[in-house]
C-alpha cells in the first residue's frame, strides 16, 4: 500500500465511523451534475436508508430537469429547499470540488459538519473530513468501497446507481482513468444484479430528436483550430431555439469533438440561460493527457479533472477560442496559429 492510499484508508474509516454515529443527513453534489454526481448521490442515500439513517438528497431546482440521460434514475425524492432540521445534520458532498460548484447559501454557511467525498486532484478540502481518491475514477468507486466497510448488501437498485456513475466517468470503461479497480467494481455490480445493455440503452439510447437535431448542428459548426489541435464548437440560444433542445441535451456532443484526428483538446462553448449563471459554459477535454484542461479552466475560476473540466464565462465565443489557444500553446508549446 503507498502512502497516499493509506492516508485515504484512514479517511474512509472515518466516514464510516461518522455515518455509523450519525443519525440525521444531507446529500449533495455539484451544480450541472452528470452521472457520477447523481448516480453517487442516489447510492449514497440508499446506503444510509439501508442503515436505519434519515437521509434527504439536496439540489437545487434549477439543476431540473436533469440531462435526459439520467431521468431514469429514482430521483423523485430529491429536495429543493433545505429542510427545517438542516442545522442538525451532517453534509455530505460528493463529486464536488469546491463549494463554489455549489451556489446555494444554506450550504456555505459553515454551520454544519460537512464530508467531502470526491476524486478530484483539485478538490479544495472544504469539508471538516475529506475523503478525497484521486486515484479513483469515479466518486462512485469510493462509495462503493464505503458500502463495503459499513457491510451495506449491494442490491440491484444501489448497483444500478453506482454503474451508471462508473460507465458515464470512465467514458463506458475507455479513458485513462479506467483500470482494474473500475472492472472489478464493474463485474461485482453485475454479480449485485446490473443488467448492463438495459443501463446502456437507458444512458444513451433514449435520446429523443431534440438531442440529436441539436447535436447536428453542433458539429455543423465545429472547427479545428490550432493547426488541428483544438476542436471546438458552439451551441447558441439560436440552436436550442430552432431545434427545440434545452440545456439538458448538451451532454455527449464534447464526445464526438475529441475523436477528431490530431484534436489535443476538444470544447464546447454553450449558452446558458439561467440569469444567475455565467453567460456560457465551457467544456474542455484533453483526448491524450499532454494538456491539463483543469488546469486551463481554473484560470477563469472553474476546475475539473486533468483530461475532463470546465468553467463559466462571459467571454463571447470568439474571444474564448482565443483564449483556448493561447492556453494550448503556453502548455505544449509552439506559436498559436490562427488557422
Ligand atoms: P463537463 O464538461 O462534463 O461539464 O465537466 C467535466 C469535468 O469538469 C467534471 O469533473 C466537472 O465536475 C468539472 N467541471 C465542469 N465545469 C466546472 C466548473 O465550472 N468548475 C469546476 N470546478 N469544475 C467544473
Ligand atoms: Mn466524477
Amino acid at each position: 500500500m503507498t502512502e497516499a492510499t493509506e492516508l485515504v484508508g484512514s479517511e474512509l474509516d472515518l466516514v464510516a465511523e461518522e455515518i455509523r454515529s450519525g443519525d440525521r443527513f444531507l446529500l449533495t453534489t455539484h451544480e450541472n451534475p452528470d452521472g457520477d454526481a447523481l448516480g453517487s448521490l442516489l447510492a449514497v442515500h440508499r446506503i444510509l436508508e439501508t442503515l436505519g439513517k434519515d437521509s434527504l438528497m439536496f439540489l437545487a431546482a434549477k439543476e431540473f430537469p436533469l440531462p435526459v440521460e439520467y431521468r431514469f434514475l429514482p430521483l423523485e425524492e430529491v429536495f429543493h429547499e433545505p429542510p427545517a432540521d438542516i442545522s442538525d445534520r451532517v453534509v455530505i458532498f460528493l463529486d464536488c470540488g469546491n463549494i463554489d460548484r455549489m451556489p446555494v447559501d444554506f450550504l456555505r454557511e459553515g454551520r454544519n459538519k460537512v464530508i467531502n467525498i470526491d476524486h478530484h486532484h483539485d478538490n479544495t478540502r472544504f469539508g471538516t473530513i475529506n475523503l478525497i481518491d484521486v486515484e479513483a475514477s469515479c466518486t462512485a468507486e469510493i462509495v462503493y468501497e464505503l458500502a463495503g466497510l459499513l457491510g451495506v448488501e449491494m442490491t440491484p437498485e444501489l448497483a444500478n446507481a453506482l454503474y451508471v456513475a462508473l460507465v458515464t466517468d470512465t467514458g463506458k470503461f475507455m479513458y485513462e482513468n479506467t483500470d482494474e479497480r473500475s472492472h472489478r467494481m464493474a463485474a461485482g455490480l453485475i454479480e449485485a444484479g446490473v443488467q448492463v445493455n438495459e443501463v446502456y440503452r437507458r444512458l444513451y439510447e433514449h435520446a429523443p430528436i431534440e438531442k440529436l437535431k441539436l447535436l447536428a448542428r453542433a458539429l455543423d459548426k465545429v472547427e479545428v483550430r490550432d493547426d488541428g489541435r483544438l476542436a471546438v464548437t458552439y451551441i447558441s440560444e439560436g440552436d436550442y431555439s430552432s431545434t427545440g433542445a434545452s440545456e439538458a441535451l448538451t451532454e455527449g456532443v464534447i464526445d464526438h469533438l475529441r475523436a477528431i484526428d490530431g484534436t489535443v483538446v476538444a470544447a464546447v462553448v454553450r449558452d446558458q440561460s439561467e440569469t444567475d449563471r455565467a453567460a456560457r459554459k465551457v467544456s474542455m477535454r484533453s483526448t491524450d493527457g499532454r494538456v491539463d484542461v483543469s488546469a486551463i479552466a481554473r484560470v477563469h475560476g472553474g476546475g475539473g479533472h486533468r483530461r475532463a473540466a470546465g468553467f463559466g464565462t462571459d467571454l463571447p465565443y470568439e474571444q474564448v477560442v482565443d483564449f483556448l489557444i493561447g492556453e494550448i500553446a503556453a502548455r505544449v508549446g509552439g506559436s498559436p496559429t490562427s488557422g
